[in-house]
């Protein structure tokens, strides 16, 4: 294993990246830079427990700025970026595409200027090593089955969101081919944990259960999501960084799927049980149906093959373990999550 010494991380102050960075500072030797524009779902809480250790630091910017960029990755001598930073809620998306071009396609397109320059700069030795982490997402290859003739590795994107991440993986590929630039691209699962921003379904469930609202279910909630572990998520890309070929793309694939309303109502039944209601009432009452989201993908399958046989890598945490331990980490952890439920301006489905 190869790790490299000094890691430039986009979008760190995010729900995974946060996880990533927390990992990595404290599992390698290795020196983490995060960039992160702080938009509505980046959180400076979130990295709260390694923001003053020697080989951590932040810097606010916007992946789309290549001139900062620039003078980060030479000030820094980086040797891996492991780009996260993203627009990530599908909802979002379809109501307001434009940040999602922006950030998602257009910032990419500037990041991977940015670092072309600086990678075509480095010695021969360094620049084999360099790597470009480019991270994605299962939704790149739309619903499973939903084509008789889709072949597993096909993109079929449904939503604005999915589009704009399936648009800045093209882009991460073609600059590897066109220009050699060094990478690894990686798809995952639904990620759940903690410090996920409330608007996901999880949490958004979690919260409006203990604020005591009603808590929305897409369409009949048949739709099934794999779900992955974050820090399942945080130590596969940490290993494909470690032992990632040029080239190379990894499935971060869930070992379970489970229908939406099926995940709902063990959340309820574990809160019913950590946190009753009182007064013989269920969290269940909660429960809502809402007209289905437009475009919904009914299911998505990512086979995680390579990545075990290649990177050693496979989920480790099981999802109603993880699951009860997300739920009682929002339990004991309201100062992280009032503030951003409070702010109905940054969290309109909250
Ligand atoms: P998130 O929304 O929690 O965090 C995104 C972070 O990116 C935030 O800190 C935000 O401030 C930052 N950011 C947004 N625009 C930026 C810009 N222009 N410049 C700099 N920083 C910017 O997202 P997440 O759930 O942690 O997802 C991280 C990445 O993983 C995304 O690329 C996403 O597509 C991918 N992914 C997520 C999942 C999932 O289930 N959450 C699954 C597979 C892949």
């Amino acid at each position: 294993d190869l790790e490299p010494r000094r890691v430039l991380v986009t979008g760190g102050a995010g729900f995974i990246g946060s996880a990533f960075c927390r990992r990595f500072v404290s599992s390698s030797q290795s020196r983490v830079v995060v960039a992160d524009k702080l938009t509505y779902a980046g959180n400076l809480l979130s990295l709260a427990s390694i923001s003053s250790h020697p080989r951590y630091r932040f810097e606010r910017m916007d992946i789309a700025e290549a001139d900062a960029i620039a003078v980060i990755l030479r000030e820094e001598a980086i040797d891996a970026v492991v780009h996260l930073a993203a627009e990530t809620h599908v909802d979002r998306s379809i109501a307001a595409p434009a940040e999602f071009i922006e950030t998602n396609i257009v910032g990419t397109f500037r990041l991977l200027q940015a670092v072309l320059a600086y990678w075509r700069e480095l010695g021969q030795t360094a620049r084999d090593a360099f790597r470009f982490h480019y991270v994605s997402t299962d939704e790149v290859f739309g619903e499973a089955g939903r084509d008789e003739k889709q072949v597993s590795g096909n993109y079929f994107p449904s939503s604005p969101y999915s589009a704009s991440k399936a648009a800045g993986e093209h882009l991460v590929r073609a600059w590897h081919r066109t220009y050699g630039l060094p990478i690894i691209v990686s798809h995952a699962s639904n990620n759940y944990g903690p410090y996920q921003y409330p608007d996901k379904l999880i949490p958004l469930t979690i919260t409006n259960a203990l604020q005591g609202r009603s808590i929305p279910v897409y369409g009949d909630g048949r739709n099934e999501r794999s779900w992955l572990h974050v820090d399942d998520h945080a130590r596969g890309l940490q290993l494909a960084l470690a032992r990632g070929r040029n080239g190379g793309t990894y499935h971060f694939g869930a070992a379970m799927a489970q229908a939406n309303i099926v995940v709902v109502r063990a959340i309820c039944a574990v809160l019913d049980r950590m946190n009753p209601r009182g007064n013989g009432r269920s969290y269940e009452d909660l429960i809502t149906f809402v007209p289905d989201r437009p475009g919904h993908d009914l299911r998505y399958r990512l086979d995680p093959r390579r990545s075990e046989e290649e990177l050693g890598w496979s989920p480790a945490v099981p999802f109603a373990e993880g699951l009860e331990e997300t739920i009682f980490w929002f339990l004991e952890n309201k100062s992280w999550w009032l503030p951003l439920r409070a702010d109905t301006r940054t969290c309109p489905i909250c």
